[in-house]
C-alpha cells in the first residue's frame, strides 16, 4: 500500500491509502466528496539543513582541491585576544 496525496478545491490536501500504481487521477473527498485531484510531492527522503549541506560539499571539494592556505593560524595563547568571559580574572 502506497500513500497518494489528492487536493480538494474546498477542503485543502488529505492523503488515500491505496494499492501501488493503483492510484486514479481523481478522488472523491472523504470531507465533502466534492472531486479532488492527484497532487504530485517529493518523497521525504532527507531534509538536510542548508548548513549541513555547505559543510558537506566543502568537504567534497576539498579532497580534490584542498583550500589554499596563505597564512600561519596563531598557534599561542598570547597571539589570541583572551576569552571575553575570562577577562575580569586576574593576570599573573
Ligand atoms: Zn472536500
Amino acid at each position: 500500500m502506497t500513500m497518494y496525496e489528492y487536493e480538494c478545491a474546498c477542503c485543502g490536501r488529505f492523503e488515500e491509502r491505496l494499492a501501488m500504481g493503483s492510484a486514479p487521477r481523481t478522488h472523491d473527498c472523504p470531507t465533502c466528496g466534492s472531486t479532488a485531484k492527484r497532487v504530485y510531492s517529493p518523497p521525504g527522503l532527507a531534509f538536510t539543513s542548508a548548513s549541513v549541506v555547505a559543510l558537506h560539499e566543502q568537504d567534497e571539494r576539498s579532497r580534490e582541491v584542498p583550500d589554499v592556505v596563505r597564512r600561519q593560524a596563531p598557534t599561542t595563547s598570547e597571539s589570541r585576544p583572551p576569552h571575553p568571559a575570562l577577562a575580569h580574572l586576574p593576570r599573573p
